[in-house]
């Protein structure tokens, strides 16, 4: 069978690396990534690498930052005064990754810089602006379930989908009064952007 887009569930052996050529990422054998051809869980140009290609098939592929995960916006890093946080007593570091909300909803940042009065965020994706390598070997390819379908994303075996993350984002909002370690993910980045 081979590979077509939006309508099938692809499994990949895969390494990736820098320019560098340093290992950023790599499954574990009998331990692939799986994901639904269109939901733009991998990146675009490695979807159109997989693009008619079938089961057993390896190759490499060098991903420019436009075809991977996108190009590094200075624009989109904020500095926000720590007052304006909701990060109660958790300690911020350089390199964490935090779940802060901005006008595009919840979204991942990277903590780029911490002072005492402020935090530096960067909503860009981990991997904008670098040209990766991937090598790649097709392990599995399905037929995507009409639910995959409707869901945008693949089902495993192991788990059921998780319902609640399919009707709303509640899994991602935490709530307010919660008073527990979860603070630390309502963090919020100030209203402009
Ligand atoms: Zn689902």
């Amino acid at each position: 069978m081979k590979i077509a887009n939006e309508k099938v569930v692809v499994s990949l052996a895969f390494t990736m690396y820098n320019e560098q050529g340093e290992v950023l990422d790599a499954s574990e054998p009998g331990v692939e990534w799986t994901f639904l051809m269109g939901s733009q869980e991998a990146p675009p140009g490695l979807e159109a690498a997989l693009l008619d290609r079938s089961v057993g098939d390896k190759f490499s592929l060098t991903l420019a930052p436009e075809d991977g995960y996108g190009v590094h916006d200075p624009e989109l890093v904020q500095t926000i005064d720590r007052s304006d946080l909701e990060i109660g007593d958790e300690v911020i570091e350089v390199g964490m990754q935090l779940e802060a909300e901005t006008d595009d909803g919840w979204t991942w940042v990277t903590v780029r810089e911490v002072t005492d009065k402020s935090i530096t965020l960067d909503p860009n994706h981990e991997l904008a602006g670098q040209t990766l390598k991937f090598d790649i070997e097709v392990v599995d390819v399905r037929e995507a379930t009409p639910e995959e379908i409707e869901h945008g994303h693949a089902h495993s075996d192991e788990e059921s989908c998780d319902e609640e993350w399919i009707e709303g984002e509640e899994d991602f909002e935490f709530d307010e009064e919660d008073d527990n370690d979860d603070d630390v993910d309502e963090i919020e980045p100030g209203k402009t952007k």
